[in-house]
């Protein structure tokens, strides 16, 4: 092994570089991981402009699948070549939060890629606790395990009842896999609205009974398509999309006693206008999901069993010098799912 690897760099915000830094040592309780693979987000775009929180200098990257390539001085497993996939957050076990079984609310949580050195790099340090064995995975599978992690904590907080009629915005990566294990979590009915028709076909191969293709110019035509599918309403609407525009639609399409629910990430500074009185009169609630929370080990089962499948979502692959072109593919809708491969 050299001393030294390539890491994407962050300084401050906007600006990156492809810079070669010393491998770091693995410390007490730590593993150094070679990176095989390493998801590309919006949450990327987010910390690209400087958002989200980050700690420079930054190495994004967290959603990271690799190789034990060394042990820290105490520790004894995985062993060296295992391949694993790294939860990329730690939390301090003594905060309210944690406390209260919130770790993903720590008020001093480490977020490896967001406010720690993350796997956009050839390697990595990680707790060994935190790595999961994936022996099994191809690395594009394994990549996979955070988002899906993320869902399936969604799916923990939306609660769903079994028959219920879903409508979800969004068939990005995110969308894609919602899609997938809302079907196999007794949905009655799925229906996935989205602009882009190469994302509704993939939303279709995994389970969604009607897919409507949102025309940007023309919303109402839309909403009268989504009217007719169900014209009482739709007992969960969800939005994977994070667009005010689409939020603004989403109580009108709720069904009485229904969930409105908040999975994608708008911008920080975006406001949504509700109206108090159908959440009275209709007794609508209004739920949101963040991150993860004890739901690694459940998403790695779902990819393994195949319950989730990879296949289709990853179509961007790149080596750690084009990062700036694996921004630019998270920022194209016929991209669902870019990686940095930094073997490639
Ligand atoms: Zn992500
Ligand atoms: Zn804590």
């Amino acid at each position: 092994m050299n001393n030294t690897m390539t890491a994407v760099v962050y300084d401050e915000p906007g600006t990156f570089e492809i810079r070669e830094i010393p491998v770091p040592t693995p410390g007490p309780g730590e593993v150094l991981v070679k990176v095989l693979a390493a998801g590309v987000c919006g949450t990327d775009l987010h910390l690209h402009a400087g958002e989200f929180g980050p700690t420079y200098p930054l190495i994004p990257g967290h959603e990271i699948a690799g190789e034990i390539a060394a042990l820290g001085p105490d520790v004894t497993e995985p062993a060296v070549g295992t391949r694993v996939i790294v939860d990329n957050t730690a939390s301090c076990g003594r905060c309210e939060e944690c406390r209260r079984a919130r770790p993903a609310f720590c008020t001093a949580l480490v977020a490896q890629g967001v406010n720690a050195p993350g796997g956009f790099a050839e390697y990595v340090v990680a707790s060994a606790n935190r790595c999961f064995v994936a022996d099994d995975l191809d690395p594009e599978v394994a990549v996979l395990a955070e988002p899906t992690a993320c869902v399936v904590h969604g799916l923990d907080v939306l609660n769903l009842q079994p028959g219920s009629h879903v409508l979800l915005f969004g068939a990005g990566p995110t969308g894609l896999l919602l899609t997938e294990l809302l079907r196999s979590s007794g949905a009655g009915s799925l229906t996935v609205a989205a602009p882009t028709q190469s994302k509704l076909d993939l939303a279709s191969a995994r389970g969604a009974d009607n897919v409507v293709q949102i025309d940007r110019n023309d919303m109402s035509t839309t909403l009268d398509t989504l009217r007719a599918i169900r014209p009482q309403g739709f007992d969960v609407v969800i939005d994977a999309t994070g667009s005010v525009g689409v939020l603004a639609e989403t109580v009108d399409l709720t069904r009485t006693g229904g969930t409105v629910f908040v999975y994608g990430m708008a911008a920080e500074a975006a406001k949504w206008p509700i109206s108090p009185y159908e959440i009275f009169r209709r007794e609508l609630t209004v739920k949101g999901s963040f991150a993860q929370q004890f739901s690694f080990d459940r998403a790695i089962s779902a990819l393994r069993s195949g319950r989730v499948s990879a296949d289709g979502l990853i179509t961007h692959r790149f080596p750690l010098h084009r990062y700036a072109d694996a921004l630019d593919a998270v920022r194209d809708s016929n991209c669902v799912k870019a990686m940095i491969v930094p073997g490639l």
